[in-house]
């Protein structure tokens, strides 16, 4: 049989494969990027999808429209104000998922051999949905404020067919990292100068444990060069796959066009289901709740990781989000790691598959979400034992 180029550039991905071999339950996984399941609403959620049923039955079954429930929308579009992004339901397309605005922003600009300029590490999801359309990739390098804008200056004055900029300013996965506001602005500029759209990914920022959150990237964009994907699967479910794309008029109206093509519209019983959960009870507590026992792990795993790792492991330190991200010395190899931690039952996710064109095989990417703070702690205890053996070795 025959397949479309682009299959050649899909592969399975490496969290997906870890994910399977850590499904036994003795093993401590800081692997996946799972919300803690404990924490869903499942009792709320029962009464909601009773009440969406028996209010509006036939009409949550229906078909309907490609841009989503309204209702849900102009709620979507209140709580963008908190970021300083004005704007209204019709700025906003509800998708599956802030994934499938992913794969969408990579059907509406990228075509063979363009260019995406992301972040050095980028998301793995990301970086897989933009590599169906067979682009090439220039990654920049990051630091505690976000994307080292010389280098991103000095690559859009020296590349040929950039289509479209992607970054995570908030909590970045893998790396745990926040832009700050002047990079934000500068990145502005440089769009703007370069006639560029940036896809502005952000479905962590609402899990901050401290400090005040900045506002958007795309509070910055009096072009309507941005696009803003949010989602609800970290701040409550995944599985309803319920996300957004907010974007200006014209732009907007593409990804409406490529949404009627992959899926009509997204489900209409989940929008229905959310906006009454919306209407029933206090999101922004639940958010609260979440935040409470995430900060507690994140906490314990920072002090687990100064008591246990070597010293000269380097980490970031979250100020929110699910993840850290570990630089080993050079020449040691996380992937062989991983095939050591993973005989004491400790598993996490090798960094080199976040880097695009390869390389920094050194690194690995720590989730606080999923496990108990004591389980936490024996797993980085057991991680740190398996990095000093590596090390004397
Ligand atoms: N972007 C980033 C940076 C992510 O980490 C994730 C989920 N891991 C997504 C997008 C996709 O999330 P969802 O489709 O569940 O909204």
């Amino acid at each position: 049989m025959k397949f479309a180029r682009r299959m050649e550039a899909l592969k399975a991905s490496e969290i997906r494969e870890i994910l399977k071999l850590i499904e036994n339950p003795d093993v401590i996984s800081f692997a996946g990027g799972l919300p803690a399941p404990e924490l869903f609403p499942v009792e709320e959620m029962k009464k909601v999808s009773v009440a969406v049923l028996e209010e509006d039955g036939q009409q949550a079954l229906q078909y309907s429209a490609t841009e989503g429930y309204r209702p849900l929308r102009e709620k979507i579009a209140k709580r963008m104000e908190v970021i300083g992004i004005g704007t209204t339901a019709d700025n906003i397309l509800i998708t599956s998922g802030s994934q499938q605005g992913l794969d969408f922003s990579g059907k509406v600009f990228l075509d063979e051999d363009d260019v995406v300029v992301c972040e050095s590490p980028s998301y793995l999801g990301a970086i897989n949905a933009f590599r169906a359309y067979s682009p090439k990739f220039v990654e920049i390098e990051t630091d505690e404020d976000g994307m080292i804008i010389e280098d991103l200056e000095k690559a859009l004055a020296e590349t040929k067919n950039i289509k479209m900029i992607y970054v995570i300013p908030d909590f970045q996965n893998p790396s745990g990292r926040t832009w700050s506001i002047e990079r934000r602005k500068r990145l502005i500029a440089l769009a703007n100068q370069y006639d560029l759209p940036v896809v502005e990914d952000n479905p962590y920022g609402e899990l901050r444990f401290e400090g005040e959150r900045p506002p958007a990237i795309k509070s910055f964009d009096t072009e309507g060069r941005v696009i803003y994907l949010g989602t609800f699967s970290k701040t409550f479910c995944p599985g309803l796959r319920l996300g957004w794309t907010l974007g200006d008029g014209e732009l907007l109206q593409k990804y409406i066009f490529v949404k009627q093509g992959a899926d009509l519209h997204t489900n209409t019983l989940t929008q229905r289901e959310l906006n009454k959960f919306l209407e029933m009870y206090d999101i922004d507590a639940h958010i609260e709740k979440i935040k409470d026992v995430y900060r507690k792990r994140r906490d314990v795993m920072m002090d687990s990781i100064k008591k246990y790792f070597p010293k000269n492991v380097k980490y970031t330190y979250p100020e929110g989000g699910l993840f850290t991200w570990c630089e080993l010395p050079q020449e040691m190899n996380a992937r062989e790691i991983f095939l050591k931690s993973i005989k004491v039952n400790v598993a996490f996710v090798p960094g080199g598959s976040f880097f695009p064109n390869g390389g920094k095989e050194n690194t690995f990417r720590l989730n606080y979400s999923m496990m108990s703070e004591e389980k936490i702690e024996e797993g980085i205890k057991r991680l740190g034992k398996v990095l000093q053996e590596e090390m004397t070795a």
